[in-house]
Order: C-alpha cells, then sequence, then structure tokens
C-alpha cells in the first residue's frame, strides 16, 4: 500500500505516512456480534482510550485499541478496527458515525464494496 502506519505518543495517535491522523478520546460504535466482541452490547458505545498498534487490511486502515463501553462500563482491547482507507495514497479517515467490526468485519466491508 505503500503508507506509513506509526502508533505515536504512548498510543495516543495513529501516524499516516507522518501525520497524526486519528486521536484518542473519541466515541466509536463498534459492532457487538463476532469474535472481537467488545461487551454484551448490540453496539458498543466505545471511547478510544489508546492504541496499541495500527495496521492495514487492503486499503483499510486499522488499529488495535483498548478503552471503555460508555453504555455498560465494560472495558476492553479490540484488535484490527477500521479507521479509515487510503485512496489514491490519501488517507480518509471513517465517519465518525459508521459502525466498526473488529478485524475488517462485515461493516467495514460493506462501505469499501459500496464505494467503489
Ligand atoms: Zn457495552
Amino acid at each position: 500500500m505503500g503508507v506509513a502506519l506509526r502508533v505515536l505518543d504512548d498510543g495516543a495517535w495513529v501516524s499516516v505516512n507522518d501525520e497524526r491522523r486519528v486521536s484518542v478520546s473519541e466515541l466509536w460504535r463498534v459492532a457487538g456480534a463476532g469474535d472481537g466482541r467488545v461487551c454484551a452490547c448490540d453496539c458498543a458505545d466505545f471511547v478510544v482510550e489508546g492504541f496499541t498498534d495500527a495496521g492495514a487490511d487492503g486499503r483499510t486502515v486499522t488499529a488495535d485499541v483498548y478503552g471503555q463501553c460508555i453504555r455498560c462500563g465494560e472495558t476492553a482491547s479490540v484488535a484490527g478496527l477500521p479507521v479509515g482507507r487510503v485512496v489514491d495514497g490519501t488517507f480518509r479517515p471513517l465517519a465518525a458515525d459508521a459502525v466498526r467490526s473488529p478485524r475488517g468485519g462485515s461493516a467495514g466491508r460493506a462501505t469499501l464494496a459500496g464505494s467503489r
């Protein structure tokens, strides 16, 4: 993909091509089904407290995160949540209200397919 992905500032930021693009303290909607299940909620309201790794799944940029669901209070680490994608070498963050699925699950793929 030719994109440099890094976690900076003790997990506070995901850097894409040396620019800080995704920060903690955001509220993400995370689908509850599957292996990467955050908590008992169908859709977690997940506050990101830190990033532990960043990676890519095709053109989708993903991050391993930890944080807390503010619906039920459960804390969790979630691997491979999509944070955006790379189009023509440019990072496009996911919409704030997008429902994210761990490991590039169904919601992430549908977003990608629909955008072609
Ligand atoms: Zn929850």
